[in-house]
């Protein structure tokens, strides 16, 4: 197998680096791959696990969780990982398909890990739309055992266990706000690991991310599209990405097929359609980048499904080939990884 560019630069970073660690690794898993609120043949929602550390020691020193669609506490279950050890968990925005997870996550948390650490909530300050309405991660964050709160649970599992967060799984939250803007900018960092956002366009503050070690690096685009909203246009994709994507090892970034394009009969609204990146413009902006491996996920439309919510697809569904030619013919000649859930790619420097 070719052995990417940024293998070969982290095995140089390893030489000058700390000998306690022989084996910087970097992995990367698709936590959930569908795309948007619909739901297909049990796929988990949107997420992106990301653990570094000694691969000798099974690559988790670092647990990183960027963005927790529905089924991400089941889906960590599945490769061993408790949500008690999560470093940190990262929001592109506060799309129900990228953050309902939240809810689980910090009920199965409060409730086994109250006397630990805090998990620290990294996302964007809040912003105000066009039309007026503010996206706050921050009152998500607040408000996320409400429901189990009003109900009365809460108080019924605080008698069981007083030792609990008397707040609620809310108090679990350390939440990290940030104001994303066209540079990349620092927003989280732990001794070898550093994470960085910025500003991209598809609903007031979503971000996008990377995350550099001395393994690898890779880049989190969530569903980031172009700042022009709809053709005429260069691309689909986000020129923030660009930048923050230049040399990148990984790049996971939601894709569109063009097949739900208004040139086509699915029906998808136009608005929607272009907000998102499509796959040709994907490679295209992975070339121009050089980025090594590019992984594909919340796939609109999934993978052999016959429609995307209502809306139809033509030739009755997709094949990975499908989204593979279409990202080729974007000019990318490297890995790709068309997305499914638990999906990975690892990076060991030796
Ligand atoms: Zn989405």
């Amino acid at each position: 197998m070719k052995i990417p560019f940024g293998i070969i630069l982290a095995t140089t970073l390893t030489c000058i680096g700390s000998l306690s660690q022989a084996a910087p690794c970097l992995d990367v898993t698709l936590t959930g791959t569908q795309g948007g609120p619909p739901v297909y043949k049990g796929q988990a929602g949107a997420g992106t696990l990301v653990r570094y550390g000694d691969s000798e020691k099974g690559c988790s020193d670092v647990l990183l969780q960027f963005d927790t669609g529905r089924g991400t506490t089941q889906q960590l279950s599945k490769i061993g990982v408790p949500v008690g050890k999560l470093n940190a968990v990262f929001f592109t925005h506060i799309h129900s398909d990228h953050s309902e997870g939240l809810v689980d996550v910090a009920q199965l948390r409060w409730h086994f890990n109250s006397g630990g650490p805090k998990l620290d909530m990294v996302c964007s300050a809040d912003s105000t739309s066009p039309a007026g309405h503010s996206m706050s991660c921050t009152k998500y964050a607040a408000a996320i055992g409400d429901a189990m709160i009003a109900s009365g649970e809460m108080a019924q599992r605080l008698v069981e266990n007083p030792k609990r967060l008397a707040g609620g799984p809310a108090d679990l939250l350390n939440v990290m706000t940030f104001k994303p803007e066209n540079s990349a900018a620092v927003v989280w960092s732990s001794d070898d690991v550093t994470v960085s956002a910025i500003r991209s366009t598809h609903v007031p503050g979503h971000s996008s991310y990377r995350v550099d070690t001395p393994a690898g690096s890779v880049v989190i685009g969530g569903d980031a599209g172009n700042d022009s909203r709809k053709p005429p246009r260069a691309s689909s994709t986000s020129a923030q990405v660009e930048d923050l994507s230049k040399g990148a090892d990984i790049l996971v970034h939601s894709v569109i097929h063009p097949v739900m394009g208004p040139d086509g009969t699915s029906g998808f609204p136009p608005p929607i359609y272009f907000r998102q990146s499509t796959a040709t413009d994907l490679g295209a902006l992975s070339n121009r980048a050089g980025v090594g491996h590019l992984m594909l996920t919340h796939l609109i439309p999934p993978l052999g499904a016959p429609r995307q919510g209502p809306y139809p697809i033509e030739g009755g569904g997709l094949t990975e080939a499908d989204y593979v030619d279409s990202v080729k013919a974007g000019g990318f000649t490297g890995d790709v990884t068309v997305g499914s859930d638990l999906a990975n790619y690892r990076i060991v420097a030796k």
